[in-house]
């Protein structure tokens, strides 16, 4: 339980509702554990007597017998409470009843109020996790599947919040059915010395926790195998689920039923021996604890304890056993929820490498300046950039042309710090992007790139991401200079159509129109256009062209193109190869003097040709 100390303070804001449930809890627990012994023992041979009811003695110590363990207790007063005979009846058929309605209503508001409270905190646990998530740097998301994050953030957050709410009621409320119950025998012991040695005989039971520990580290191993089963399971369906189309062109189906088949398989046999190991628990102490009531009954009948007296005390001991199984049942929970948490905790504490400095330099509505310092960049080890130098004056265009995989988007992802340089430094309007607030320097550069994410949204609500301040008027205008507004208004919905997920309801041309629209929206100084229309045919290509050229005016942009003809704005071309820029100057200077262009150049005229 250690483990999960630092997380109780996640129960902070319910933390009157928690209390409540405890009390109701232990409510419940006395009454299970003392009051219903303590009914059988009074109720049976009052209704089993076959005679009138009789004075019914409720209490009847005597303070010169011998104790349980031969103590002497004679300093203690002699205690004798009787009911009289003609309540009897009424006593006995009340108390049934009555018992059994305080133990309903306290479970009944233990168990609404944890639920509650357990809402709450996954809540809590979720939103910590969804945070974090939020503002880890995106080497993270190439390191971990998308799909094994989705189940982290839906199953392990739900082992915790178990751990958390529901182990933490099950540790304050079952001691008080353990103590109602152990008190209720002790009671008894009081009362006869054959009850004693009844009891005396029970010293065998606390065998019947061995168990719990062999079965809790055997389960501890086979959660934490289940849980990145469950990951896996999650990966392979959120993969396929984003490639329908990629599915069936390569004709994958069946690669794809046998691989989830696979997983599904994986994690159901990772699944029963959970569930083999947590529903061995419960019998195993059954068995012991039986066997060694069995024996204890044996001694009462030797000792001639009466029927009555057996009765309640058996009641007693199954209300002192529950909290047991019960105990044991709550390792099992911890153990699991240690595995959930052990996964969490590897998102909760992964660095967040781009963060904010400590002392921001202010940063208002840059020029646009831009300035590449001896740049060496790379995700592992291996540098994909190799000290890279140049500088863009504002309003600059500059497209940056290479063979793939040369480093042209690695260079334009350290301009909005989506990852920081290893070596070197980039900076904007003279100042290094790592001594800005993030999200200053983010206000001030737009992007479009091959594949814009649309939201499962309206089409306003879409567009308005680009400046979530902006008026009605500004979207509208953004949409017209995007070449989007006839499209959006011949729609039956209009503006209030939902584009589907990834916008997926919408053509490609329409889906890049959109991200065109916020770029406008968003009028930052630096605009990244990579590789924005790639992915068109060349009639989409074109129309949106010419809103890209009045999108770059003013603005330092940088722009990726595989064709030709959408870097034919760019007055400066930089030639990437291998990680280096090995050529910089307007098309005609590089055309002459850099073989690799002239190369990548003509290939493409020729193709054109043909
Ligand atoms: P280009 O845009 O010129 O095609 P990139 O900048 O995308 O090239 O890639 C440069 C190199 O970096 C390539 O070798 C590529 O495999 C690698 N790379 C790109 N993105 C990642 C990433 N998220 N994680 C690891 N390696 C990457």
């Amino acid at each position: 339980m250690k483990k999960f100390l630092p997380y109780y303070p996640m129960l902070k804001p319910v933390i009157g509702t928690f209390v409540i449930a405890l009390l109701c809890g232990a409510l419940s627990g006395i009454a299970s554990g003392f009051g219903l012994p303590l009914m059988l023992k009074k109720v049976l041979p009052v209704l089993f007597a076959g005679t009138a009811p009789q004075d019914l003695e409720l209490i009847n110590f005597d303070s010169s017998q011998e104790l349980f363990g031969g103590i002497s207790a004679t300093w203690l007063p002699d205690i004798h409470l009787v009911v009289p005979a003609n309540y009897v009846l009424i006593f006995a058929l009340l108390l049934m009843p009555l018992v059994f309605i305080i133990r309903g209503v306290a479970m009944f508001g233990n168990t609404y109020l944890l639920n509650l409270c357990g809402i709450r905190v996954l809540e809590s646990i979720r939103m910590k996790l969804f945070t974090h998530l939020q503002h880890l740097h995106l080497g993270f998301f190439g390191k971990n599947k998308s799909g094994d994050l989705l189940s982290r953030t839906t199953g392990d957050t739900m082992l915790v919040k178990t751990v958390l709410v529901e182990v933490t009621n099950d540790l304050v409320i079952q001691p008080f059915t353990l103590v109602g119950a152990v008190g209720f025998i002790v009671w008894s012991a009081f009362q006869s010395a054959a009850t004693q040695q009844f009891l005396l005989s029970l010293c065998v039971v606390p065998i019947s926790v061995l168990p719990v520990q062999f079965i809790g580290k055997r389960l501890l191993k086979r959660s934490k195998k289940m849980l990145v089963s469950a990951g896996e399971l999650s990966s392979v369906l959120s993969e396929s689920l984003q490639a329908p189309r990629e599915i069936r062109a390569y004709n994958l189906e069946e690669r794809e039923c046998s691989r989830f088949r696979k997983c599904v398989r994986d994690f159901f046999a990772l699944q029963m021996k959970c569930v083999k190991y947590d529903k061995m628990l419960t019998p195993l102490i059954e068995i012991i604890a039986a066997c060694s009531i069995s024996f204890a009954v044996y001694q009462a009948a030797a000792a001639k304890l009466d029927q009555d007296t057996v009765i309640a005390l058996v009641g007693a001991l199954y209300f002192a056993y529950d909290p047991i199984k019960k105990l044991g049942k709550i390792n099992n929970r911890v153990k699991e929820g240690t595995a959930g948490l052990a996964r969490l905790e590897e998102i909760w504490q992964a660095p967040i490498e781009v963060a904010d400095p400590a002392n921001p330099h202010p940063l208002g509505v840059v020029r646009g300046e831009i300035n590449f310092r001896d740049v060496t960049f790379g995700y592992t080890d291996v540098p994909v950039l190799r000290g890279v130098s140049f500088e863009a004056k504002p309003g600059d265009t500059i497209a940056l042309v290479g063979p793939s995989g040369a480093g042209k988007s690695s260079l334009v992802n350290l301009i909005p710090r989506f990852y920081d340089v290893s070596i070197g430094s980039v900076a904007v309007d003279g100042i290094d992007v790592r001594d800005v607030r993030l999200a200053d320097l983010r206000k001030n550069i737009a992007i479009v790139s091959q594949e814009p994410i649309l939201f499962n949204d309206t089409i306003y609500n879409n567009i308005l991401i680009g400046r979530l301040d902006a008026t009605r008027e500004e979207v509208i205008a953004a949409a017209k200079r995007a070449s989007a507004l006839e499209f959006i208004e011949s729609l039956d919905n209009g503006w209030d159509t939902v584009v589907g997920e990834r916008g997926g309801r919408l053509s490609g041309g329409q889906r890049q129109r959109i991200a065109v629209a916020r770029a406008f929206l968003r009028d930052a100084p630096i605009l990244i256009l990579d590789e924005a229309t790639s992915a068109l045919d060349t009639e989409s290509e074109a129309q949106i062209q010419v809103s890209l050229e009045e999108l770059v005016r003013g603005r330092t942009t940088f722009m990726i193109a595989h064709r030709f003809s959408s870097i034919r704005t760019a007055k400066r071309i930089l030639v990437f190869d291998e990680g280096k820029i090995i050529a910089d100057g307007p098309h005609e200077k590089i055309y002459e003097s850099c073989p690799l262009y002239r190369g990548l150049y003509d290939q493409q005229a020729m193709e054109k040709i043909s």
